[in-house]
């Protein structure tokens, strides 16, 4: 139960900060707060994100454990070796005079020939060598199963009507609630390698008239989410080195990993206005700020355990 509806100060705006992202599902990359489990159950395994032990799982599944690390830098290194075709190249003719001028010429160009085959010869050798260790380098693996779905059914709509209190980390728009998606482009797909979301708690006005009031916190968020490189979104970096600090790479192509790599992000925002229908139970609470004029039976709802909403766009 996430009960920690604080009301934010007008004019302020808190970032980053609604719930202690404590652990994570292995997964589905879902960060969850102390003690949570994942959305999707008892299948998905969960590790800490607060201790060596427990980021080492996670690094494990995204990076191949310490000895597979290793291996893909030896066959990366394995790549290279050149031939030494220098000395091939090197090298002048000593007894030219000797021949006459039409061989001259012949030796001339079957020089100039063999020295064009060597170098194509010794190009292609160095793409060959290139495409090896691109392909054995160290590559992020994303989480096996996708986050839970909050439904398709069951939900009450209504329009959101609490101010922006939150920066979103990727497009730094105004908003009431986030959710991230961090993916590593692979081929023909891309990796989700990370999922969070959260908000700053907010009130929705139900098309019966009635309130219905998300507190702060972890919150599950499906909508059309904008897509931007990692690039374009350069706080957001800062965010996300927050949550986990790099480890040990294989060292000489990439002396640290990320424990969260990605090369575009999905940004899915709840902004004041917006439609936006809301998944699960409810429960009736008494609303401490009930003589705030607008509201007249003094009761809000409430979701049952960690909202479930979509934006309506
Ligand atoms: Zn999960």
């Amino acid at each position: 139960m996430s009960s920690t509806s604080l009301a934010p100060a007008p004019g302020t705006k808190r970032s980053l900060a609604a719930f202690r992202r404590a652990r994570i599902c292995i997964d589905c990359r879902t960060l969850l707060g102390p003690d949570e489990r994942c959305d999707g159950g008892l299948a998905h395994r969960v590790t800490s994100l607060e201790t060596p032990e427990g980021r080492a799982k996670l690094v494990d599944e995204v990076w191949g454990p310490p000895d597979a690390r290793r291996r893909a830098q030896q066959l990366a290194k394995a790549g290279g070796g050149g031939l030494g075709l220098g000395s091939v190249l090197e090298g002048g003719c000593g007894g030219c005079d000797a021949i006459g001028s039409e061989a001259f010429f012949a030796v001339i160009a079957i020089v100039i020939v063999a020295a064009v085959v060597i170098g194509v010869v010794w190009l292609v050798m160095k793409i060959v060598e290139w495409i090896r260790a691109y392909m054995n380098r160290p590559k992020p693996h994303g989480g096996l199963k996708r986050p839970a779905s909050i439904g398709r059914r069951g939900a009450i709509s209504g329009v959101v009507q609490w101010p922006a209190k939150l920066d979103a980390p990727a497009t730094n728009a105004d908003c009431v609630a986030w959710a991230l998606d961090l993916r590593c482009k692979r081929f023909l797909r891309a990796d989700l390698m990370m999922h969070d979301a959260e908000t700053a708690g907010f009130e929705v006005k139900l098309d019966d008239g009635t309130t219905a009031r998300i507190p702060a916190g972890r919150i599950r968020l499906e909508g059309p989410a904008e897509r931007l490189d990692r690039s374009d979104a350069p706080e957001l970096e800062k965010f996300v080195k927050t949550l986990a600090p790099d480890v040990q790479g294989p060292e000489e192509f990439t002396p640290h990993l990320e424990v969260f790599p990605y090369d575009t992000v999905d940004e899915v925002l709840v902004r004041p206005g917006d439609r936006v229908q809301i998944f699960g139970e409810l429960e009736r609470e008494m609303d401490p700020g009930a003589n705030v004029g607008y509201r007249e039976s003094g009761a809000v709802l409430v979701p049952k355990g960690v909202p479930a909403i979509r934006v309506e766009r």
